[in-house]
């Protein structure tokens, strides 16, 4: 296509991505003067935030006394000390704010009987410094993600915002290092889009379809960070993903951990109540990577439920049907769909499945992209949400603690773009054509390439490569393997084959896009996971036991050239606090 069909825009900011997080941040801009665009590829409420059940975290005290003080403790514990405590710092302090101001933008919260917004128990989350258990989790039922994204939909709506819906972001746009927009595909009509603008904000969400068996939509694909490796940026901490330990056996849908927040319990084939063994004080409500991994070792010890014993069953039978219906609605019925299964009579099969992922794209508390390990920023480019890595969760998030992530982050990635720009002109420069060229023959040569492998059949060898070669325990001989098998996996792209040429309502090709993405990431896994040699939260080596402070307390930075080829760097651990008013949390031996 030539570079004079592209039709361009203009725009102070753009934010690519109508998640909780894309739209956090593009609703505070469109209070400004500033002009903002936000382009996503599905239609805004249909982003994966809508799928969150459990709640959002925030120390409001309204059931029982809090201090977000001991929601960084519990936080910076459950990173396992990997967390940068000067943005766990900022995102705990910020919680109870941004929540409240939620609820004046429209959530309807599940209340308390005086009127309070409803908080209830999820893992890793204590009082006073880890000795009580905090009702903290915020609430709609057990859809809190939908009441989010569908509120802060309509409240970008209220502020004529500019939308593009079902465009897709194919890459971003650089000059002299500095990024000053992105090029996109309408999928609608086929035509092809320059957005210019003075920042662009990253908010494409996870990348949890590298993995076979995931809680997350096929769309999270983690777009926004194969774009930030082709620029030949790093991404930090990929090695570090989230397995819940309660996914449908079979199915991967997510049981949310409210439901143990209510009540619920794991047992084995024996009918043991497993939990006391691993974790004697929080039990069933130990933070997520220590259920999933007593789960594992349950299953093998050989107590696994099931014809081929390799799974646990959820008892919720226990607790009165009213509880279920009023407080787990969304569960109930998903239990009943994908497991067959009465939640209010029986228990619900279940195992360990991908579900989060810590690592992506590194920023500071303010959210701008950093380039590498000495902290220094890249112009124009900032990142938020499931894709960002502004270090809040570390080696491993606590539940509830996502959302809390997207709503403070956004808002602070509002701040720092109308801040940026009230000291910049207005005016954008001449993009030279040679600029997006390479961009636009990268997408043609996809769009045209018809070698002898399928897309669907490359993508699912690659989610059966992290399924088997990066599970729950790792060590150096599977990832050496997986590592070998990934790289053959990113070369056969070469060799892909897209049968639909056409460029409307091209499902094949933007299948195909979002495989390239994949890949990049999945190598970016697989290589740091093997280049770090010790446990640490999600990532736990069986070859490599221990937390190893003295030489493993820094994050991973890794980059991915055009070959497959990797080039690591290390970025400290912030263990200072922004301000005096709490103390650094201490590094400790693991206790739980
Ligand atoms: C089933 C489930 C339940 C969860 N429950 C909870 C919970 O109870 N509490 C909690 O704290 N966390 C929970 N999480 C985690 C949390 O919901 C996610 O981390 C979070 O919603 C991600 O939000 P996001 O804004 O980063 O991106 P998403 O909501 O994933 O949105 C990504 C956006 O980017 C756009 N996009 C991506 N690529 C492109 C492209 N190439 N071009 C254009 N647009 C693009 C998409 O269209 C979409 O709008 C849950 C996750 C899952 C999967």
């Amino acid at each position: 296509m030539e570079n004079s069909k592209i039709i361009k825009h203009t725009h102070d900011a753009i934010v690519i991505g109508a998640g909780g997080s894309g739209l956090r941040a593009t609703m505070g801009i469109s209070q400004s003067e500033h002009s903002v665009a936000c382009i996503s590829k599905v239609f805004p409420t249909r982003s994966h935030t809508v799928a969150a059940q459990g709640g959002i975290s925030g120390a409001l005290g309204n059931m029982g006394e809090d201090d977000w003080r001991w929601h960084m403790y519990d936080t910076v514990k459950g990173s396992d000390w990997l967390g940068d405590q000067d943005s766990i710092e900022y995102m705990c302090k910020n919680a109870v704010e941004s929540i409240i101001e939620l609820e004046h933008f429209g959530v309807p919260f599940s209340r308390t009987e005086e009127g309070k917004i409803y908080q209830r128990p999820f893992g890793g989350m204590t009082t006073e410094y880890g000795k009580g258990i905090a009702q903290r989790t915020c609430a709609a039922a057990d859809r809190t993600g939908h009441a989010i994204l569908h509120t802060l939909y309509t409240q970008a709506l209220k502020n004529n915002v500019d939308f593009y819906i079902e465009y897709f972001v194919i890459d971003l746009v650089f000059e002299e290092g500095k990024c000053i927009g992105v090029l996109a595909w309408c999928l609608d009509d086929g035509t092809i889009h320059l957005f210019q603008s003075h920042i662009v904000i990253l908010a494409t969400g996870g990348h949890g379809r590298t993995y076979q068996s995931s809680t997350s939509a096929h769309t999270c694909t983690g777009d926004g960070n194969g774009m930030i490796l082709r620029a030949g940026l790093p991404l930090m901490d990929m090695e570090f993903i989230q397995f819940h330990p309660t996914g449908i056996y079979g199915a991967g849908c997510l049981i949310t951990e409210g439901a143990r927040g209510e009540g619920g319990y794991l047992t084995n084939s024996e009918g043991e109540r497993f939990m006391p063994k691993y974790a004697p004080n929080a039990k069933d409500l130990a933070s997520r990577d220590v259920v999933s991994r007593a789960i594992q070792m349950e299953v093998n010890a050989g107590r696994g439920v099931g014809e081929d014993k390799d799974h646990a069953l959820l008892h919720l039978e226990h607790l009165d049907a009213s509880v279920i219906h009023e407080k787990l609605p969304g569960i109930t019925e998903t239990a009943k769909i994908f497991a067959g299964v009465d939640a209010t009579t029986d228990p619900i099969p279940v195992i360990p499945t991908v579900h989060y992922n810590m690592g992506g794209t590194p920023t500071n508390h303010y959210t701008e992209v950093i380039a590498a390990g000495d902290g220094k920023t890249v112009e124009g480019l900032m990142a938020v949400g499931e894709g960002a890595c502004v270090s809040v969760h570390g080696a491993n998030r606590l539940g509830s603690n996502s959302l809390l992530d997207l709503i403070v982050f956004g808002k602070s990635a509002a701040e720092t773009a109308c801040s940026l720009l009230d000291k910049k002109t207005k005016n954008h420069i001449d993009i030279k054509s040679s600029t997006i060229s390479d961009i636009m023959d990268n997408f043609e040569s996809t769009r045209n390439s018809s070698g002898d492998i399928g897309t669907a059949e490359l993508r699912d060898k690659m989610q059966k490569t992290m399924q088997r070669y990066a599970p729950v325990y790792r060590d150096d001989e599977t990832l050496k393997k997986g590592i070998d098998i990934m790289h053959g996996l990113f070369k056969d792209f070469k060799h892909v084959s897209v049968s639909d040429k056409s460029l409307i309502w091209n499902t094949d090709l933007v299948e195909t896009l979002e495989l390239n993405n994949l890949l990049y990431q999945a190598l970016a896994t697989l290589y740091s996971a093997e280049n770090r040699e010790e446990s640490r939260g999600s990532h736990a080596r069986d070859d490599y036991p221990d937390r190893d402070d003295k030489e493993w307390l820094k994050h991973t930075m890794v980059s991915i050239d055009s070959d497959g080829g990797k080039k690591f760097d290390y970025k400290p651990v912030k263990l200072d606090t922004l301000t005096d008013e709490v103390e650094t949390v201490k590094l400790k031996a693991r206790t739980y």
